[in-house]
C-alpha cells in the first residue's frame, strides 16, 4: 500500500552519480523519505532516441548507480515511458512533496521539465532544479549586447572572466530510505539495452568501465601523467594522450566541477600551458551545449542557413558502407572508423579526419555522419556531436574554413609517423613498414586491404569547387 506521508523524489537523468550531485545532496537536507528514479523516456515529443552504443553504456551505468545507491541506504527505481506521466504517477504513488533534479539543456527535455514544474506548482509539490552538468549555464554567458556567443574564443574568455566554477559537493554517505513509500521498479535487463544476436559489445566491455568508479579512475590516470603532455599528446592517436572522460561526462558519471577542481588541487598555482589547453577542451563542451541551447535543432538544421543551398552529393551505398566499415582505402580514416566500431570511441584528431573525408572528399551531407556517430559512439552527445559535425562541414558556429580539407595521408604521416595506431586497428597493413603504411596502394601485392574509394586530389578539387559555388551565391 503506497504511503501518503510527505516524501521526496530525485529524478536522475544524465547525472548518474552520487558525487557532486546537488539534487541528491538537497534531498539529504530535506530529510524526508526518498525515492530516486531514472526514467527511460523514448516517447516525449522530440526527445532523440538513444543510439546503440549509448544504450550499452546506460545499462552498465545504471547497474553501477543502483549498487552505489544501495550502499548509501537508498534504492534506484527504474521506470519507462514519457517522463511527464511517469513522474506524475510516481508522485501520486509516493505522496511526494518535493521533486528535485539537475538541469538539462536540450530543447525537448527543457519542454518536458517546464511542463512538470508547472504541474508540480499547481499540485502543491515543491519542484527545484540545480546546476550540475555544465560549469557555465548557457544563459549566464552572453555578449555585451546580451546575445549568445558564436565564436569559441570570446565565449571561453567570458566564461573565465565570470569567475571560478563552484566547488564540488562530496557524495552523501547516507541517503534517506524510501520508507513506506517504496514503489516497484522495472527490471533493468528487461529494458533490453544490451545488444544480442549479434552481441557486438565485446570490444566496448574490454575498453570501458561505465559508472562513477570507472570515471574517477580515468581522471586519476590522466592527471597522474598524460595531462602534463596534453598539448602535444592529445594529437597523437597511437598513445593515450587524452583523458577519455567523454562518455563519463556524457552520462554525468563525473561532474565537470569535480574535474575542474581536481585539476586545481593538482596544479594549485599558475596552470601550465598543457592544463590550460585541457581546460579549454572542457570549454568546447560548454560551447557546444550553449549552441544547442540556442539552436535546439542543431542535429538536423544547418547552423548557417546558407548551407541549406549546399550541393551535397548522395554517396553510393558502396561508398557509405566503405566509410562506415573502415574500408575506404585511406588508413587513418579506416583505423578511426574501426576503432569506433570496436570500442565505441574515436580519437579526436581522427574524428576530424574521418568526418572531413565523408563531408568533403565524398561530399556527403554531414547529417549522415552525425547519425552514424550517434549510433556508434559511447560518448554520443546531443550537443557535441552535431556541433562538431557542423564545425567540420563548415555549416556550424566558429566552423572550420571551407578550404580546410584534412588530407588523411598527411595527417597520419604527421600524427602517427610510426604507424602504431594504423597497425592496431588495421591488421592487414602489418606487413608494411613505417613509410609505406600511410599509402598502401603504392605497395604491390598487399592483400586484403581495399584500394581508395576516391582519389584525394580530384575529390578535394570537387569539394573546393562546390564550397566556392556556395560562397559565390551568398
Ligand atoms: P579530452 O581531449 O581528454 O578532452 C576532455 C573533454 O573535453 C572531453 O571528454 C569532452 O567532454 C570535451 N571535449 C574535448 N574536445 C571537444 C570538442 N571538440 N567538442 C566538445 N567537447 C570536447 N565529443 C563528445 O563528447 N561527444 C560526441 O558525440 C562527439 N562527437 C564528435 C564528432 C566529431 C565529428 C568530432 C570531430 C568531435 C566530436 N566530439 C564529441 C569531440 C571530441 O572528439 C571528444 O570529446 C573527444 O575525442 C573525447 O575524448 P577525451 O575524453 O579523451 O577528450
Amino acid at each position: 500500500m503506497a504511503s501518503r506521508d510527505a516524501s521526496t523524489i530525485v529524478w536522475l537523468r544524465d547525472d548518474l552519480r552520487l558525487d557532486d550531485n546537488p539534487a541528491l545532496t538537497h534531498a539529504v537536507d530535506v530529510g524526508l523519505p526518498l525515492t530516486v528514479v531514472y526514467i527511460l523516456d523514448e516517447e516525449s515529443p522530440g526527445v532523440r532516441p538513444l543510439g546503440g552504443a549509448v544504450k550499452w553504456w546506460l545499462h552498465h551505468s545504471l547497474a553501477s548507480l543502483a549498487a552505489a545507491l544501495k550502499d548509501a541506504g537508498s534504492t534506484l527505481v527504474l521506470r519507462r515511458g514519457p517522463a511527464g506521466p511517469v513522474i506524475r504517477g510516481l508522485a501520486e504513488e509516493t505522496g511526494a512533496k518535493h521533486l528535485l533534479w539537475n538541469r538539462r539543456y536540450g530543447g525537448p527535455e527543457r519542454a518536458v521539465d517546464a511542463e512538470i514544474k508547472t504541474w508540480a506548482a499547481e499540485n502543491g509539490i515543491d519542484a527545484a532544479s540545480f546546476q550540475a552538468s555544465l560549469l557555465y549555464e548557457p544563459w549566464t554567458i552572453t555578449t555585451g549586447s546580451g546575445g549568445p556567443y558564436k565564436v569559441f574564443t570570446p565565449f571561453w574568455r567570458a566564461c573565465m572572466a565570470s569567475g571560478e566554477p563552484r566547488k564540488p559537493m562530496d557524495a552523501p554517505t547516507h541517503l534517506p530510505s524510501p520508507g513506506a513509500g517504496r514503489v516497484a521498479s522495472d527490471v533493468l535487463s528487461e529494458w533490453s539495452l544490451l545488444p544480442v544476436s549479434p552481441d557486438w559489445s565485446g570490444g566496448l566491455a574490454r575498453t570501458w568501465q561505465p559508472g562513477e568508479a570507472g570515471a574517477h579512475s580515468r581522471l586519476d590516470d590522466f592527471l597522474d601523467g598524460p595531462v602534463n603532455e596534453y598539448g602535444d599528446g592529445r594529437d597523437v592517436p597511437g598513445v593515450e594522450g587524452t583523458s577519455r572522460l567523454s562518455p563519463h561526462l556524457r552520462f554525468g558519471e563525473i561532474s565537470p566541477f569535480r574535474v575542474w577542481h581536481e585539476i586545481r588541487l593538482r596544479f594549485p598555482r599558475e596552470a601550465t600551458p598543457d592544463v590550460g589547453i585541457f581546460r579549454s577542451e572542457l570549454g568546447w563542451r560548454e560551447f557546444c551545449w550553449q549552441l544547442l541551447y540556442v539552436n535546439p535543432q542543431l542535429a538536423t538544421r544547418n547552423y548557417r542557413p546558407e548551407f541549406d543551398r549546399f550541393e551535397w552529393q548522395e554517396p553510393t551505398a558502396a561508398e557509405l558502407e566503405a566509410w562506415r566499415q573502415g574500408r575506404t582505402g585511406y588508413p587513418l580514416v579506416d583505423a578511426g572508423m574501426r576503432q569506433l566500431w570496436q570500442t565505441g570511441w574515436m580519437h579526436n584528431r581522427v574524428r576530424m579526419a574521418a568526418a572531413s573525408f565523408l563531408v568533403k572528399n565524398l561530399l556527403a551531407d554531414w547529417r549522415l555522419g552525425e547519425a552514424w556517430f550517434w549510433d556508434t559512439l559511447v560518448d554520443a552527445d546531443a550537443a557535441s556531436n552535431p556541433a562538431n559535425w557542423q564545425w567540420v562541414a563548415g555549416s556550424g558556429a566558429d566552423a572550420s574554413p571551407y578550404f580546410r580539407i584534412f588530407n588523411p595521408v598527411t595527417q597520419s604521416k604527421k600524427f602517427d609517423a610510426e604507424g602504431r595506431y594504423l597497425r592496431e586497428f588495421i591488421p592487414e597493413l602489418a606487413p608494411l613498414d613505417r613509410k609505406a603504411i600511410h599509402e598502401p596502394w603504392k605497395s604491390l601485392g598487399l592483400e586484403g586491404y581495399p584500394a581508395p574509394v576516391v582519389g584525394l586530389p580530384e575529390s578535394r578539387e570537387r569539394a573546393l569547387a562546390t564550397y566556392q559555388r556556395l560562397k559565390d551565391t551568398q
